[in-house]
C-alpha cells in the first residue's frame, strides 16, 4: 500500500492542533502557513515545514486544507494543482459555501484531481482533543479512503452526500444553532424580567417541550451553569465573529437557492450586530447579555 504523504495548509486555531493529532498518529506531515510562528509547534513536533505552498505539495499523494474562505481554498489549490499527482485527492475542513465547494470539486475534476468537502464542528476544544465531528460531502470511495486519517482528528465522521453536501450540513447546523441560542436566551431572558429564576426555569424547560441543546449544555444566562462560556463572562468557545462568518454563509445559500429563511436573517442580522456592539471575540451566547432586560 502506498505510503500517505500528507501536505497541510492552514495551522490555526484549528488546523494547529489537527496537524499536533495527525503527527501523534504517525502521519508524514508537510505543512505551509504564510504566519510563520505558526509554524512553530508543527516543527517542534516533527513536521516538515515548507516556505511555500507548491514546495509544500510537491511529492505528497494527500492535500488537507484548514483555511479562512472559499477563495483561499480555491487560489490556493488551483496553485498547487499542477505540482501533484493526477488523482491526488484533496480533503478540505474549511468551512466554506457549498457553492464554492461544488466550483473547487469540478475545476480539480477537470484537471484529473479529487475533492471532498469534510467541515468539522467541534471548536478547538475538540480539534486538541481529536474529538471533532466530520461531515463530508463527495465520493464515498473518497472518504473511505481517508476515513481512518479523519479519525485521527475527530470522533465522529458522516457522510453526507455529494460534493458540497459536507457543507450543507454544516451551515445548516450552524443556522439552526444560532436560532435556538437567541430563542434560548430571549426566553430566559423574559422569564428573568418576570422575576422568574433563570435556573429554575431553565430546569423546567428541559423537560419541557422547549428543551434544546443550548439550554441543555450550553446555557446563555451568567449563573446558570459551571463550565460554559457564560460562566466565564463569554470568554473562550465559538467566537461571534465565527457564528456572523457562518450565519453569511447559509444568507448566500438560502438566496442562492431561492428558499425563504426568516429566522436564519434575523439570526444572521442580530450577530452583525454583536460584531458592531465590539462582541465579536466573545462566545456566540453573549447574545443573552445584549438581549438583556433593562
Ligand atoms: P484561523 O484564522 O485561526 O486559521 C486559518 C489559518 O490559515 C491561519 O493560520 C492563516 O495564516 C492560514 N492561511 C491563510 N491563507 C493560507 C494559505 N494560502 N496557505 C496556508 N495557510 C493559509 O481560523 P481557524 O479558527 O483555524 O478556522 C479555520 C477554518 O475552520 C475556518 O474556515 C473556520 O470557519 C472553520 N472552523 C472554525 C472553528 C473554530 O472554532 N475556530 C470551528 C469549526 C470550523
Amino acid at each position: 500500500m502506498t505510503k500517505t504523504k500528507l501536505a497541510f495548509f492552514g495551522l490555526g486555531n484549528m488546523g494547529s492542533p489537527m496537524a499536533l493529532n495527525l503527527i501523534k498518529a504517525g502521519f508524514e506531515l508537510h505543512v505551509f502557513d504564510p504566519i510563520t510562528k505558526n509554524l512553530k509547534e508543527a516543527a517542534d513536533a516533527g513536521a516538515k515545514v515548507h516556505q511555500d505552498p507548491q514546495s509544500c505539495a510537491s511529492g505528497q499523494n494527500l492535500v488537507f486544507t484548514m483555511l479562512p474562505s472559499g477563495p483561499v481554498v480555491s487560489e490556493l489549490l488551483t496553485s498547487i494543482r499542477t505540482v501533484v499527482a493526477k488523482g491526488t485527492l484533496f480533503v478540505d475542513s474549511s468551512t466554506i459555501s457549498p457553492m464554492d465547494a461544488k466550483a473547487i470539486a469540478n475545476s480539480l475534476h477537470e484537471s484529473g484531481h479529487r475533492f471532498i468537502d469534510a467541515p468539522v464542528s467541534g471548536g478547538t476544544g475538540g480539534a486538541k482533543a481529536g474529538t471533532l465531528t466530520f461531515m463530508v460531502g463527495g465520493q464515498s470511495s473518497d472518504l473511505e479512503q481517508v476515513r481512518t486519517m479523519l479519525l485521527t482528528m475527530g470522533k465522529n465522521v458522516f457522510f453526507a452526500g455529494p460534493v458540497g453536501s459536507g457543507q450543507v450540513a454544516k451551515v445548516c447546523n450552524n443556522m439552526l444553532l444560532a436560532i435556538h441560542m437567541i430563542g434560548t436566551a430571549e426566553a430566559l431572558n423574559l422569564g428573568r424580567a418576570l422575576g422568574s429564576d433563570p435556573k429554575v426555569l431553565s430546569e423546567i424547560m428541559m423537560k419541557s417541550s422547549g428543551r434544546n441543546w443550548s439550554l441543555e449544555v450550553y446555557n446563555p444566562i451568567p449563573g446558570t451553569m459551571d463550565g460554559v462560556p457564560s460562566s466565564r463572562d463569554f470568554e473562550g468557545g465559538f467566537m461571534v465573529d465565527l457564528m456572523s462568518k457562518d450565519l453569511g454563509l447559509a444568507r448566500e445559500a438560502a438566496a442562492a437557492s431561492k428558499v425563504a429563511s426568516p429566522m436564519g436573517a434575523q439570526a444572521a442580522e442580530l450577530y452583525r450586530l454583536l460584531q458592531k456592539a465590539g462582541l465579536g471575540k466573545k462566545d456566540f451566547s453573549v447574545i443573552s447579555r445584549f438581549l438583556e432586560p433593562g
